[in-house]
Formats: C-alpha cells, structure tokens, sequence
C-alpha cells in the first residue's frame, strides 16, 4: 500500500476534515505537500498547530461557495507542487453541512434546500473542475498501471443519508430531506466521472464516515473521529480500479446507491 505524495483535503477547520490532515500528517512515509482548505484559515487555530508542527501541512483558504477562492487556492498549490513537480494526487471532498431546521419536508424552506445543494453537491463539482488538471498531471506522472489514491483520486465524502437504497427510515432518523437528497446528487457526480476521468487514470469513490462526533454528528455520536478516520483511510488507500465509482462505508463495505 503506498501512501498519496499530495493530498488537498475541503473543511479542514474542524471536525472530520481536522482529523483527516492529523492522520495524513502523522503517517510514516506520508504525503510530502498536504493542503489543508478552509474558509478563514487566520482562525484554525488547532489546524495551525498541526502546521507548526509538520511543515507539509500547508493551510490554504477555499470556500467551496466562492470561485475567488477556489480559483486563488488552485494557484496557489500550483505553485507549491511546482517546487517539487508533482501533480494532486488526492482531492478529498469534505465541506458539508447540515441545517437542524428548514430542511424538511413538509415545513421545509426553499433557501435551505438550496444552500444544502451548492456546499453539498454543487461546491463538490466546482471544487473537483478546478483541481482536475493537477489530478491529471499527477495520473500522468505516475508509472502505476492501477488507480488509486497513490496516483490520482478523488474522494467524496458524501453520508449513508445519500443512499436511496438503502433508505428504510424515511425522515425518522435525520429529519432533513433536504440533506438525502444533496449527498444522493454528490453520489451521482462521483458515479458520473467514475465513468468519465477512468481514461485519465482518475478514481472517483463516495464515502460514508459513519455517525462521528463532531459538531454536526454531536456528543452522542457512535465514533470518535480518530475511529472514523483511521478506518476511512486504510480503506482509502486500498482503493483500486474496481472501486472507482463506488459508494462505500469506511471499513470498505458497499452501500447501495
Ligand atoms: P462539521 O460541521 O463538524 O464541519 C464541517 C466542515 O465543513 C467545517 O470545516 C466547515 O468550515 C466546512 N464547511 C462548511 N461549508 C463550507 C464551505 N462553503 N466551504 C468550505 N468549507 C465549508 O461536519 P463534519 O466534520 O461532521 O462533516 C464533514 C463531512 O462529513 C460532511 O460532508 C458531512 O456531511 C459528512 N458526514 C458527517 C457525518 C457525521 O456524523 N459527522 C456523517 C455522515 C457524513 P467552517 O469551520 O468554516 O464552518
């Protein structure tokens, strides 16, 4: 299993996105450029201290709603990766959100169905267009016949809440449609361009974390965010080309679309 060189991950303040820069940063043999990607990087104050302390964590500041920012953060890790010619050879596509109230229906509000879809799905696809090119440069660059996160992926975080098949809860457990069916349209981008970056030699995979504490999954959650991530990441870098376009939990396990 070889590890990623570059990794850019979304949402990295706090939460599941913090976790996931953590982990990578303490691997032995680890990424060499990590991008941390937040909306106000001068007020990450625990992703900061992991900078201080691996000088591969790099924090970059991207709003998934704002194409300034994506197209400011997209020069910017290009001028990094330069230093040492590499390409992104792992996006991974975290920022979510989760509103308590206005996401039901009935008694939903349209402005909330909306701005669960543009951080959710559509911040997703416009991060992913602006970062393709350094994905393909990476693809290109390696001499690996397989795909994987070792040579050019992109990973969806996306919730067991996207699944249509496997929804037998109705509104009972999350109370918010809204949500379903944003993360259901990020799974449909992941299938999309599963089918369309294999070409380039780009793997493309949906990711259910698991219920994790965090200020959206809350105190009462079943996982530590260590436990959540450690597995999601051993899972990650066994991905391969049968796996791309796939929508799976952390420990690997199918989930239906
Ligand atoms: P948190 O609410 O704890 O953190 C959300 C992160 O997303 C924050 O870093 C936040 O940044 C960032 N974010 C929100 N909107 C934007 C945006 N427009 N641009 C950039 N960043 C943004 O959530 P989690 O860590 O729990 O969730 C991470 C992902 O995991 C989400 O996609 C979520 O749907 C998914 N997930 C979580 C589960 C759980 O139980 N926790 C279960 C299933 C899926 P800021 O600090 O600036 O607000």
């Amino acid at each position: 299993m070889s590890h990623p060189r570059t990794v850019l991950v979304t949402g990295a303040s706090r939460g599941i996105g913090l976790e996931l820069v953590k982990q990578l940063a303490a691997l032995e043999n680890g990424p060499v450029h990590i991008f941390a990607a937040c909306r106000t990087p001068d007020s990450a104050t625990a992703l900061k201290e992991i900078a201080r302390a691996h000088a591969q964590v790099h924090l970059v500041k991207l709003d998934t709603l704002d194409d300034g920012t994506i197209s400011s953060a997209v020069n910017e890790v290009t001028t990094i990766l330069k230093s040492t010619d590499d390409g992104l050879n792992l996006l991974i596509n975290n920022a979510g959100i989760f509103e308590k109230e206005g996401g039901s229906c009935p008694g939903g509000e349209r402005a909330s169905f909306q701005r669960h879809f543009d951080v959710n799905s559509t911040g997703v696809a416009m991060v992913t267009q602006a970062f393709l090119p350094l994905l393909t440069k990476a693809s290109s660059m390696s001499n690996s016949a397989k795909m994987g996160a070792h040579k050019a992926a992109i990973v969806n975080i996306s919730s067991g809440g996207g699944s249509i098949g496997d929804n037998t809860t109705g509104s009972s457990v999350f109370n918010n449609v809204a949500y379903r069916m944003s993360k259901a349209a990020v799974n449909q981008l992941t299938k999309t361009l599963s089918i369309d970056l294999e070409k380039d030699g780009i793997l493309v995979v949906s990711f259910c974390p698991g219920w994790v504490q965090t200020d959206m999954g809350g105190a009462q959650a079943a996982l530590t965010p260590e436990e959540s991530i450690s597995a999601l990441l051993t899972t990650t870098f066994q991905l391969t080309n049968e796996h791309s376009g796939g929508y799976f939990r952390r420990t690997g396990e199918t989930i239906p679309y």
